[in-house]
């Protein structure tokens, strides 16, 4: 056998031993939101997807998109009060690696993450006909104060995310923070409620006008945040505000 048929062969094997090794040993690589080995071609381990199933098979509100118990179709909280945005729904529960997904991402300047989040979320819309004719991607905003110390707003990431996904624009300064609230967590529904009034202000109305508006937020615990937003951006001519959210359930 001469130099080349040799190389040949010994390249062939190799080829054939690849396979057979690709065939014991499909690729795998890691959950982006647990870290647990997952096949390639999946988003996620096949924990994370199954915890996502039964998220979605839950009952839930058809306005605000919480789970809810009982047969109607509203949850308590939207029977009592009709929130004022057309509908909200949340890619995940507030719970277990979703949870940690989005503390990652906040806390930890995790910034990776907001890939895989905003692709769930931006299923979450294409899955749900109700959002059918959004035309522009709002980001709820951060504080000036808050971005410049933590010096991203992950809901503009996320909201990227889902303007590429959908084919939307994203306008991330027509929605203000004016005024530095409270931290919402061990806050009542109530307290929630007076901690976020007048926050959110509208700079160029023009740019929302009679527009059908995808309000995007990491959290849906209350909706005290969205309804807030949801309010400005109707008191500025809005048409109507439709919300997403990476993760909803109690805080
Ligand atoms: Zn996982
Ligand atoms: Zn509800």
């Amino acid at each position: 056998m001469d130099g080349s048929l040799w190389t040949k062969f010994r390249q062939g094997c190799g080829n054939l031993i690849d396979g057979i090794v690709t065939l014991l040993y499909p690729p795998s690589s890691s959950c982006p939101l647990c870290r647990h080995e997952k096949p390639v071609q999946e988003l996620l381990c096949p924990a994370c997807s199954y915890l996502l199933e039964m998220w979605r098979e839950e009952p839930h509100c058809l306005r605000c998109g919480r789970p809810r118990s009982g047969t109607g179709d509203l949850c308590r909280d939207c029977l009592a009060t009709t929130p004022p945005f057309r509908l909200a729904r949340a890619a995940a529960p507030y719970d277990g690696p979703f949870r940690q997904a989005v503390q990652k991402l906040k806390f930890q300047g995790a910034l990776l993450l907001a890939e895989p989040l905003g692709q769930l979320m931006a299923e979450t819309v294409l899955a749900e006909p109700m959002y059918t004719g959004v035309e522009l991607v709002v980001p709820v905003p951060l504080h000036r104060r808050k971005l410049r110390s933590r010096g991203f707003n992950q809901s503009s990431l996320l909201g990227k995310e889902i303007g590429n996904r959908l084919g939307l624009p994203l306008e991330e300064k027509v929605l203000i923070k004016e005024r530095e609230t409270k931290d919402q967590i061990g806050l009542t529904r109530e307290q929630r409620l007076a901690n976020l009034r007048g926050a959110f202000t509208v700079d160029k109305p023009q740019l929302v006008k009679g527009k059908s508006l995808l309000l995007v937020d990491d959290i849906f615990t209350t909706g005290s945040t969205v309804s807030h937003s949801a309010a400005a951006l109707l008191a500025a001519g809005a048409e109507e505000v439709s919300v997403i959210t990476w993760a909803a359930g109690i805080n």
